[in-house]
């Protein structure tokens, strides 16, 4: 296919992705490599990311693209160039960015050549923008979620000198496959399989920062998957705003349960995992495909938000209680040993007493393994931010409540499988105890047990001696006959 260029300067530079962007990793490399034989050592950058595991896969996408520049990775801000990758979830999220950016123009009095970027779900609100370039004029390039591909053509702009680069797109229908990633695991990786959300839960600011839903086509996630697994990866987190939904914009339209039959198949895969499923569109077809398909993990993450039928309304959730009950006892009935883990708002405006304590008969009848428990936050520009707040201290009280419940049941579910021997993929040394290594069930337990560095990336059997509430001590089976 012949690749259409326009002219810049002197040169033709291509205007199709992902080749224009190869283009412009090529330009600023040059670049680099000059700066960084001024100075006698490699540049270094620090990607600080903030909120989900979204932006967790984005900022391995960025930190690609700035290693392929020449860039070498470090753990501290006092960086040639550090990025930080926002979230915007809640308000504090905000907060935080502008506090930390306070204490980047320190760094940068000290060191004036060095560049600082902000992109991520943050720089999706106008509002962020605008205090940035007023009150943070030291910041050197902004963009948001939907061109995150585009960090090599920001950053020549700025080398060329432009004052601060601004690139925020409204929405896109634009997928960029095929560029450079530096994942964060050897052994497992999170794999985007759609794009933002059409489901505009009236608390929530994401469909807002993150676009219209869009699918990767089954075949480039395929392949992606194809090659983590040809390069050491055994576990996939395959990731989406919520991943039921997949398919529905593909031309050829494929479901997510028709999705995860095609990824079971791949050789050498061991483990699948998926995040976040809304529990309006789980579908019998995907329960079916749970239990069918050996290697999706028996963990769901299905958020309740509320257990009131009337807050889950104005929510605008679109199931009620009885739904989500009955759904659980669907995949229940399908998938026995499965892990339950949700998300609960407390303090949404209007919720009353008799409507926390319907979410508080939710938790008792579901007996989650674990619960992501959070008071609500004012999102400006969402619907629910207009409406009547329930006092703070009220809030307060009834999130003490809750995550009472929460925790007494998760102590009582966890320890189910002691005494019984499981498969554990190892991820890394115990950080509390000498010769112990951590790893995690298929249900994403967490165990710890004797074990040297020599098995991490590796699913091994280990018996789990003793359950400590969250979390199993074990011992691994070759050691039983000792
Ligand atoms: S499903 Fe609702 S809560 Fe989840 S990202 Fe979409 S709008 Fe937000």
């Amino acid at each position: 296919m012949e690749q259409k260029t326009e002219v810049m300067g002197e040169a033709a530079v291509p205007t199709q992705e992902p080749e224009r962007q190869m283009y412009f990793m090529e330009q600023v490399k040059a670049l680099v490599k000059r700066r960084s034989e001024e100075k006698g050592r490699p540049l270094t950058c620090c990607i600080n990311t903030f909120g989900c595991q979204m932006n967790a896969r984005d900022s391995e996408k960025l930190l690609g693209i700035l290693e392929q520049i020449g860039y070498v990775e470090s753990d501290s801000e006092d960086a040639d160039f550090v990025l930080y990758n926002t979230c915007t979830v809640r308000d504090n999220a905000n907060q935080k960015v502008y506090g930390r950016l306070g204490y980047l123009q320190t760094i940068k009095r000290k060191h004036p050549d060095m560049l600082i970027a902000l992109c991520g779900c943050m720089m999706q609100e106008a509002t962020a923008v605008e205090k940035v370039k007023k009150s943070y004029s030291h910041v050197d390039i902004i963009f948001g979620t939907h061109n995150i591909f585009k960090l090599a053509e920001l950053l020549y702009r700025k080398l060329a000198g432009e004052k601060m680069v601004i690139d925020i797109w409204e929405g896109t229908d634009e997928i960029v496959e095929d560029l450079p990633i530096e994942r964060k695991y050897p052994f497992k990786s999170g794999v985007n399989i759609m794009f933002g959300c059409n489901n505009f839960c009236s608390y929530c600011i994401v469909p807002y920062v993150r676009g219209r839903e869009r699918s990767r086509k089954p075949e480039d996630i395929i392949a992606e998957i194809r090659r983590l697994v040809a390069d050491g990866v055994v576990e996939i987190m395959l990731l989406g705003q919520n991943v039921n939904s997949y398919g529905k914009n593909l031309e050829h339209p494929v479901t997510f349960a028709q999705l995860l039959r095609q990824i079971n198949e791949i050789e050498g895969l061991e483990r699948i995992r998926f995040m976040t499923s809304h529990p309006k569109d789980l579908s019998k077809e995907l329960i079916q495909a749970m239990k069918d398909c050996e290697k999706v993990c028996n963990h769901l993450h299905l958020p309740l938000q509320s257990g009131s039928s009337r807050v889950l309304k104005v929510m605008n959730r679109r199931y009620t209680k009885e739904d989500y009950l009955a759904l659980v006892d669907r995949i229940r009935e399908a998938v026995p040993d499965i892990a339950l883990t949700t998300d609960i708002i407390v303090g949404f405006p209007g919720e009353t007493e008799e409507d926390f304590q319907e979410t508080l008969d939710v938790v008792r009848r579901v007996r989650y393994d674990s619960a992501f428990t959070f008071i609500y936050s004012i999102r400006t520009g969402t619907p629910a931010a207009a409406m009547e707040q329930v006092p703070e201290e009220i809030v307060k009280d009834r999130f003490d409540r809750l995550l009472a419940e929460v925790q007494k049941i998760s102590g009582e579910v966890c320890g189910r499988d002691a005494g019984t021997v499981q498969k554990v993929l190892v991820e890394c040394l115990d950080d509390h105890k000498e010769g112990y290594v951590t790893g995690r069930l298929t249900n994403n337990t967490v165990v710890h047990f004797p074990g040297d560095a020599s098995v991490i990336g590796k699913i091994v059997d280990v018996y789990l001696e003793e359950s400590k509430g969250f979390y199993y001590m074990g011992k691994p089976v070759e050691n039983m006959e000792g």
